[in-house]
């Protein structure tokens, strides 16, 4: 039996989206076996760069982030590589804070630079048969999608 693809959500904001393009497509043999997600912007530089399907979401400044950090909190996403911008004020930063806190509370992987980004997607337990611990919120806690559930 082969592992199963990862769910992979991809974003980043202006001044690091070249650094995400070049990163990708070094990395498109392997983003390939995924399912990839994104922000708008992103995501339709990554689907004309990579020539894979992206499922995109709004632009971050105008929800993006949030409808990512909703499928991350459903489930739905392992990964998210996300290159903010550690130099440059952001007019969504509550938005963007809020995306790599529901990261950190539903214990996904998270990668915010390239060594990171480079890491998580060489590690073997990304392709492997890793299962992360979804922490238990008791009744709080949401069914998984039935995608997601074995
Ligand atoms: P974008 O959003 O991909 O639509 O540019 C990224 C962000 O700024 O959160």
């Amino acid at each position: 039996m082969s592992p199963a693809p990862r769910h992979i959500a991809l974003v980043a904001h202006d001044n690091k989206k070249e650094s995400l393009l070049e990163w990708a497509a070094f990395n498109r043999g392997t983003l390939a076996r995924h399912h990839l997600y994104a922000t708008g912007t992103t995501g339709t530089m990554l689907q004309h760069e990579l020539g894979l399907p992206v499922h995109r979401f709004l632009s971050g400044p105008v929800g993006g982030d949030q409808q990512i950090g909703a499928k991350i909190a459903e489930g739905v996403i392992d990964v998210l590589i996300f290159f903010w911008d550690p130099l440059e004020p952001q007019p969504h930063d509550p938005d963007v804070k809020a995306l790599l806190r529901i990261a950190a509370v539903w214990n996904i992987g998270v990668a915010s630079n390239i060594t990171s980004a480079d890491m998580i997607i060489s590690s073997p337990l990304l392709s492997g048969f890793y299962q992360p611990v979804r922490p238990d919120f008791g009744d709080a806690t949401p069914e998984l999608p039935a995608a997601r559930a074995s």
